[in-house]
């Protein structure tokens, strides 16, 4: 099974792709995540991506692509996989064509004043990536009721998982937040572009949280008949 997940920053692509991933028994692969790491054990990599990263740029495409290549040899991927936050240009999609066939494209769709509210409440952990929300969004747009209630620790600013401290990621703070909505409607564009009527879309509107979204895309994805 070969999946990818596309949505804006803060639509919840790393909530869903990591709770799907284990349902399905497909590695998550998310390069975010994966340059957070670099950053976090400064390496040469690390140091390198966070000087986009900050900023609310992209990484260029060589330094990801060549990342991506090799963790796609790993053998936990031999099952398939689901991508999250990649290909994020259209560089990068084109060289994932060359690479595999992807089959199904998730795509979340959230109204922007959501996302801001979001984003800005996300905690993650220092250790393990985990990610928390304190945000408890009860909102009417447009005549669509989005309940997304707010994912806590149990114990406050402690990952439930490891025990690892929570904190703020720098470009979950407002100024970069915003910076990073126009890149990705900017960036998004041609890649959403590049797949349309090629690899089937599955939209999603999120609209809850993660306990009744989850259940509703694995539902969807069974009616696809993937391997
Ligand atoms: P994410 O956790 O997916 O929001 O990614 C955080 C940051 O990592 C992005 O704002 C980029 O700076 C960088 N990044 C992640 N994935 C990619 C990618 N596929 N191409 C370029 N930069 C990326």
């Amino acid at each position: 099974m070969r999946l990818v997940i596309f949505g804006p920053p803060g639509s919840g692509k790393g909530t869903y792709s990591t709770r799907i991933a284990p349902v399905l028994k497909i590695a998550r692969i998310a390069t975010g995540d994966m340059f957070r790491e670099e950053v976090k054990n400064n390496t040469q990599l690390g140091k390198l991506a966070a000087m986009y990263m900050n900023k609310g740029e992209f990484v260029p495409d060589d330094v990801t692509m060549k990342m991506f290549k090799e963790r796609l040899k790993k053998p936990d991927t031999k099952n398939g996989f689901i991508l999250d936050g990649f290909p994020r240009t259209i560089f990068q999609a084109k060289e994932l064509d060359k690479i595999t066939k992807i089959e199904v494209i998730i795509n979340l769709i959230v109204p922007d004043e959501i996302l801001i509210e979001k984003m800005s409440a996300r905690r993650m952990c220092k250790n393990c990536g985990d990610i928390y929300n304190i945000a408890d969004i009860k909102k009417n747009i447009d005549g669509v009721e989005y309940l997304l209630p707010p994912m806590l620790p149990k114990k406050k600013n402690v990952c439930d998982k490891c025990g690892g401290p929570l904190y703020q990621r720098d470009d979950d703070k407002p100024e970069v937040i915003k910076e990073r909505l126009e890149v990705y409607k900017n960036q998004a564009a041609p890649v959403i572009e590049h797949y349309t009527g090629k690899i089937p879309f599955l939209d999603i509107h999120v609209t809850r949280g993660p306990e009744i979204m989850v259940g509703k895309i694995l539902d969807e994805i069974k009616k696809f008949n993937l391997k």
